[in-house]
């Protein structure tokens, strides 16, 4: 892999990657501090593809980058990857004041509207349900419930209507061809979108340079598999170009798609060989959770990492690698074959 620019522009400002492509990061207030996206001259205006999470800082990021870098030129369609508020959280406020059109997958779109609305007692018991099954402690489950639902305080209004993407099709952005490309296991119907004759594909979360994406199991699909959809995505994406330089949701953009696509499967075959081990006795997701991430997890990276770990043991549970039960409280308990 090798990295393709000297370092990212500042928040707010833009560096010009490829012709008409322009690299725009944001903050996020968290570990990974930054979220990248693209803005592309599109005729008289812009496509933009993602948006930063919805904050007041944001927007006054936001309106800095509109007055100096889109040269009163207007956004005339927004794009979104995927339903995570890092991505969507500023898309309606944008959309609201530009006229823009919305452009997404329809399960991101359902999953997004659904998160804004679901939000009542019964969304955070039926979380609180799943940690409780993954072996939470009483204080880690009373702090979620007292969190509750959090989705829609990081996104501004999802719109109520959007333009539907989907797999395969192509359009023209600024006169040139891009294509949507599909890919799953991170979020149900992520869309990444490739540029043949850039040679450029915007990869949204599904492959990323240092880390690995998040690939995690939640309360509305307790029994998922996304860990399979992932591993089946990263072999699909074998077939886009290897000299494609990926723009990558976080990190910087690199040449290497391929190599790269062998690392993550390596990355994920490793893991699930330390999950096994991990669970030569019966366990909880949480136990085996802080035994393979080797450190005690506090309160914010726990929910993370026992969604990442109940994805393998999903995974390992479909392979007939290990076998889950359920004990006197309710609770999961993973065992090696
Ligand atoms: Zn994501």
């Amino acid at each position: 892999m090798e990295y393709m620019y000297d370092g990212p522009p500042e928040f707010g400002a833009t560096l010009e990657v490829a012709p008409g492509v322009h690299w725009l990061r944001m903050p996020l207030p968290m570990a990974l501090d930054h979220i990248n996206l693209w803005l592309i001259e599109d005729g008289p205006g812009w496509t933009l593809i993602d948006t930063g999470l919805y904050s007041k800082h944001s927007q006054k990021i936001w309106r800095q980058a509109i007055d100096e870098h889109l040269g009163g030129r207007p956004l005339r369609r927004v794009i979104i990857t995927h339903f995570h508020p890092d991505h969507i959280g500023m898309a309606g406020w944008l959309v609201a004041q530009s006229g823009a059109e919305f452009w997404m997958t329809r399960t991101e779109w359902l999953y997004a509207r659904m998160l804004t609305i679901d939000i009542g007692d019964g969304f955070t018991d039926a979380m609180v349900a799943h940690y409780r099954r993954a072996g939470g402690s009483a204080e880690y489950l009373a702090g979620l419930k007292e969190r509750g639902a959090f989705f829609s305080g990081l996104v501004s209004e999802v719109p109520r209507g959007f333009r539907r993407i989907a797999d395969g099709e192509q359009f023209e952005i600024g006169g040139r061809s891009w294509k949507i490309v599909v890919g799953n296991g991170h979020s149900p119907e992520h869309a990444c979108l490739l540029a043949p004759e850039l040679g450029l594909l915007v990869s949204g979360d599904l492959v990323l340079p240092k880390i690995s994406p998040h690939i995690g199991v939640y309360g509305d699909e307790p029994d998922g598999d996304p860990l399979r959809d992932y591993l089946d995505t990263l072999a699909r994406f074998h077939q886009l170009p290897g000299d494609a330089i990926v723009l990558p949701s976080h990190g910087e953009p690199f040449a290497g798609l391929h190599e790269r696509l062998d690392e993550l499967i390596q990355h994920h075959e490793e893991r699930l060989v330390d999950f096994t081990a991990a669970c030569a006795e019966p366990a909880t997701a949480v136990e085996i959770a802080n035994q393979v991430f080797k450190r005690r997890l506090d309160a914010g990276q726990l929910g993370f990492a026992a969604a990442e770990t109940v994805a393998h043991l999903n995974y390992l549970i479909a392979e007939g690698r290990i076998t889950r039960r359920v004990d006197e409280d309710g609770v999961h308990l993973y065992q090696a074959c």
